[in-house]
């Protein structure tokens, strides 16, 4: 099987916000994620929850993939982008803070960053209605790599345990906060049930990637067209 490159891209609110906004960059335009998608779809890309995207990860199946994740679980991603996704038939995996739900990001307000509304349990199911996926982003969006390995394992733990509860539904794929990990931090991820881990670490995914330490694709406010095309088609983000 060949070694195909199979960018993972990484979103968190898909909404448009006035300049003087806090990390705009954080927040992808509606009209730009549109083209995004549109731009994905006519290169004969499909867009791929985490899920469906095991299969090309593990060499199972190979073709033109993107996987699409969202962190944070906002609910401009069920307003603006699922209807997007929906319209090219395709999924994404949206990454959800267990004990956040239906407040805000409020683990980024020290540092002055737009409180943004998190999707609520009934808008989660809406989202799992559309055919979208959801993994789990901790309890309460801690870094890791500062608490106690007591307390990680109740984030990792605890985080999956009532999503799965909450929603019926398995939840294998978990995503690092802030991209923050370590080698024990992965391995109790493995431990605890999951099937794979994103992190912010740059490139594009492959068959050898490990599957606790995925690589991503960053799409902020500042990603326009041509970059995103070096993004997902070129080493750009390999190198980075
Ligand atoms: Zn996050």
């Amino acid at each position: 099987m060949s070694n195909i490159n199979i960018p993972i891209l990484m979103y968190h609110s898909i909404e448009s916000m006035p300049k003087s906004t806090v990390m705009r960059s954080l927040h992808v335009p509606t009209n730009r994620f549109k083209f995004q998608m549109w731009l994905i779809n006519i290169l004969g890309y499909k867009g791929l929850s985490i899920r469906h995207l095991k299969p090309y990860l593990n060499g199972e199946k190979s073709g033109k993939v993107v996987g699409i994740t969202f962190d944070d679980g906002y609910q401009n991603n069920l307003i603006n982008a699922a209807p997007v996704l929906k319209k090219y038939d395709f999924s994404a995996t949206c990454y959800l803070v267990s004990k956040c739900l239906g407040t805000f990001n409020t683990w980024d307000a020290d540092k002055g960053i737009t409180q943004s509304q998190l999707m609520s349990t009934s808008e989660i199911k809406e989202w799992l209605d559309l055919g979208m996926d959801i993994g789990a982003h901790t309890q309460t969006h801690a870094d890791l790599t500062k608490i106690s390995e007591k307390q990680v394992k109740v984030e990792i733990y605890e985080s999956k345990k009532s999503l799965e509860k909450k929603f019926n539904i398995s939840i294998v794929d978990f995503c690092y906060p802030f991209g923050r990990f370590n080698e024990s931090i992965s391995n109790i991820a493995n431990s605890a049930g999951y099937s794979s881990a994103t992190t912010m670490i740059r490139g594009r995914a492959n068959t050898q990637s490990n599957q606790f330490k995925l690589p991503r694709i960053p799409i902020t406010h500042h990603t326009l067209p041509h970059l995103f095309l070096a993004k997902i088609l070129t080493t750009y983000e390999d190198k980075r």
